[in-house]
C-alpha cells in the first residue's frame, strides 16, 4: 500500500490556501525593487506602539511557557466586549478558532454552508474533515444571500459561516438582515459569524452578533488581532461563543496554542485606543479616495465596510500591476476573474497603486 492511499482522501484532494507572497519572496523572482505590498489587509501603520514596547519586555521570560488560561488577555477582553470570561476561546489566529470549530463539530458527509466567494479558508476547513463545503452564491450586489443560505441549510449542517464584512468583496449585511436570518436557522446548527474587519466597518446598523451569543445556544463571533491591531505576524485570534460551546472548543484546543509573546502584545494592543483610531481614520479616508479615484478611471468597485476594497479592473492586471512593483490580490480562484482586491494602505501608496493602474488602462486603450 502506498503512502497516498494510506493518506486520508479528504487531505490527500485538498487544495491548499495560498497565502499572499512575501514582499521579498516576489522581488527576487521578478528581480525588482523597492515594491508595496497591497494584498493582505495588513494595518499599514504597523503594530501599536505599545505592543512593540510590551514585547521587548516579554523577551526574557521566553524560557517560559504561556498561561494556558490567558488569564490577563481573557480580564481585559471580557470587560472591552462585556462578554464573560468563560464565553472566550483563544487561537494561533482566528484561522484556529475556525479550525476548532471544525474539529469540534465536523464528521466526513456533514455539511457547511457558507457564502462564495468569501473567505479561502471556509472550503479547507470543512473538506479538512471530510465535510462538504455547501457554497451559496453572493447576490447581485455582491452580498450575502442571508435567506438563500437559510434555504441551504439542511439535515447534515452542523455549521454556518457568515463573513461580516465579506472578504474578499468587502460588502456587509445589516442588522435586520442579521436578525431574519437567525429566525430563520434551527436550533442546533452552529452559527459562526468572522468579524474579522469589523473594527472597520462604517455602517450604521451593524448587527450584534455578540448579543446573539449571549442569548442563542451554538453561536460564536470571530475576531482577530491581525488586521485593524496590526499583529498579524503574531498568530492571535479568538472567538466569543455562549458558555457551552466555548466549553467544547476549549476542549479540542492544545494548550499552548496562544505563545507568550502574541498575548502580551494583544494585551497591550487592546489598550491603544489611539493606535486603533488612527488605523479607522486612515482607512475610511484611503477608502473614499480610492472609490473616487477608480471610479474616475471607469473602474467598477463595491461599497467596502473594510481595509480592502473590490475593484473590477478587467484580466490580467493583477501580472501588469506587480511588474508596477504593486502587489494586489488575483481573484481568479474566486470566480473574479477580471476583479482584484487592495488593501487599502498609506496616502502614498494608495496613490501609487492608483497611478499604476491609470498607466495600466491607458496603455490598452
Ligand atoms: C484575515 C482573516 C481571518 C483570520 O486571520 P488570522 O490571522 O488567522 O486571525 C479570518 N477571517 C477572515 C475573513 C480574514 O480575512
Amino acid at each position: 500500500m502506498s503512502l497516498r492511499d494510506r493518506v486520508n482522501p479528504h487531505i490527500r484532494d485538498l487544495a491548499p490556501y495560498e497565502p499572499g507572497k512575501p514582499i521579498e519572496e516576489l522581488e527576487r523572482e521578478l528581480g525588482i525593487e523597492g515594491s508595496i505590498k497591497l494584498a493582505s489587509n495588513e494595518n499599514p501603520l504597523g503594530p501599536s506602539p505599545r505592543a512593540a514596547a510590551a514585547l521587548e519586555r516579554a523577551v526574557g521570560e521566553l524560557n517560559r511557557y504561556p498561561d494556558g488560561a490567558s488569564f490577563v488577555l481573557r480580564r481585559s477582553l471580557s470587560q472591552r466586549l462585556e462578554v464573560r470570561p468563560e464565553q472566550l476561546v483563544f487561537g494561533c489566529g482566528a484561522d484556529e478558532v475556525l479550525e476548532l470549530l471544525a474539529k469540534t463539530l465536523l464528521s466526513p458527509g456533514d455539511e457547511v454552508v457558507h457564502a462564495w466567494p468569501s473567505f479561502a479558508m471556509y472550503p479547507i476547513v470543512a473538506k479538512g474533515m471530510g465535510a462538504r463545503s455547501i457554497q451559496v452564491p453572493l447576490d447581485g450586489a455582491l452580498c450575502h444571500d442571508l435567506p438563500a443560505m437559510a434555504e441551504a441549510i439542511g439535515s447534515r449542517t452542523k455549521l454556518v459561516l457568515l463573513c461580516n464584512p465579506n472578504n474578499p468583496t468587502g460588502t456587509s449585511f445589516g442588522a435586520e438582515a442579521f436578525e431574519e436570518f437567525l429566525a430563520a436557522v434551527p436550533d442546533g446548527v452552529v452559527v459562526a459569524v468572522d468579524e474579522a474587519y469589523m473594527e472597520y466597518a462604517r455602517r450604521r446598523d451593524w448587527p450584534d452578533a455578540l448579543a446573539a451569543c449571549q442569548r442563542r445556544p451554538g453561536t460564536i463571533v470571530l475576531r482577530t488581532f491581525s488586521k485593524i491591531y496590526g499583529l498579524a505576524g503574531l498568530r492571535i485570534g479568538y472567538g466569543v461563543a455562549d458558555p457551552e460551546l466555548a466549553e467544547y472548543l476549549q476542549r479540542a484546543r492544545h494548550p499552548f496554542n496562544v505563545n507568550r509573546l502574541a498575548e502580551v502584545a494583544a494585551v497591550a494592543a487592546l489598550e491603544d485606543d489611539e493606535h486603533v483610531a488612527r488605523t479607522r481614520a486612515l482607512n475610511a479616508e484611503g477608502a473614499d479616495y480610492l472609490g473616487r479615484e477608480l471610479a474616475a478611471l471607469g473602474v467598477e468597485t463595491w461599497p467596502t465596510d473594510a481595509n480592502f476594497l473590490l475593484a473590477r479592473t478587467g484580466p490580467a492586471v493583477y501580472q501588469r500591476l506587480l511588474q508596477e512593483g504593486v502587489i494586489v490580490r488575483p481573484l481568479h480562484g474566486f470566480g473574479l476573474e477580471d476583479c482584484i482586491r487592495v488593501t487599502i494602505g498609506l496616502p502614498e501608496e494608495n496613490e501609487r497603486f492608483v497611478k499604476a493602474l491609470r498607466g495600466i488602462r491607458e496603455a490598452r486603450a
